[in-house]
């Protein structure tokens, strides 16, 4: 399978779900292009895609800085260190995983010096995992409104990862709820294994890796 024909599928797929549940927008695809070459990502850029998902500002950089154009929407979906907020927003136009006081500080500053806006998604940890970054569901409202009037941030939505080894539903229900109570337009949920219930279940941007590019390669990655 080529990469233009997994979009294709894909875009049939969601289309399909939007008629059968006479849902009333269709969700953006965001193709997440991380551990793939260069070489993946133009095929998608060739095959009419616009949306694109990275999780590390180095990697994006090496890949994208010299094939990036006004048309090609760059999201940071992955953890993102606060000294690294300056090359961040060089780079992306919208960043998702917004999640702590001290990086919407470092954003305000670079937006700042570099005049430039970008747009936001805060980050919730939906599960309550310890381990896992997101801002508490309790703690979204108050932190909202710093990230808003405080550091005078664009935040157009909100974006989770469920736990690994439970039902995505409710997390996503819970997602839904909450923009919707803080007069947020966007959710960012779903990915190749669950995209489906979550456009379903109201998400405007589903982030897919794997059905698109197939299987990531991590041997000359250090890691994740
Ligand atoms: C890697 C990643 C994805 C894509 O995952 P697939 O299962 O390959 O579709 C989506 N969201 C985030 C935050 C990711 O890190």
């Amino acid at each position: 399978m080529t990469v233009k024909n997994n979009i294709e599928i894909i875009t049939k797929e969601i289309n399909k779900i939007i008629s059968d549940y006479k849902l009333a927008s269709k969700p953006n695809l965001i193709a997440v292009s991380k551990n793939h070459s260069k070489e993946k990502a133009l095929e998608a850029i060739k095959a009419g895609q616009k949306i694109f998902g990275e999780n590390r500002v180095q990697e994006a950089q090496k890949k994208w800085l010299d094939i990036k154009d006004k048309s090609i929407e760059l999201h940071l979906i992955g953890a993102l260190q606060s000294n690294k907020a300056e090359e961040a927003v060089e780079l992306f136009d919208v960043i998702q995983s917004l999640d702590r006081e001290k990086l919407a500080i470092k954003l305000q500053e670079q937006e700042k010096k570099q005049s430039k806006k970008l747009k936001y998604f805060i980050q919730v940890n939906t599960g309550e995992e310890i381990q896992k970054s997101g801002i508490l569901p309790s703690d979204l409202p108050e932190f909202l409104r710093l990230c808003q009037e405080n550091y005078e941030l664009d935040i157009v939505g909100l974006m989770c990862i469920p736990p690994k080894d439970e039902e995505p539903a409710p997390h996503f229900t819970l997602l839904k709820k909450l923009a919707k109570r803080l007069n947020l337009n966007n959710v960012s949920m779903g990915m190749s294994s669950d995209y489906n219930t979550a456009i379903m279940m109201g998400a405007t941007h589903v982030r897919v890796g794997t059905s698109i590019f197939g299987n990531r390669d991590y041997t000359n990655s250090g890691g994740r």
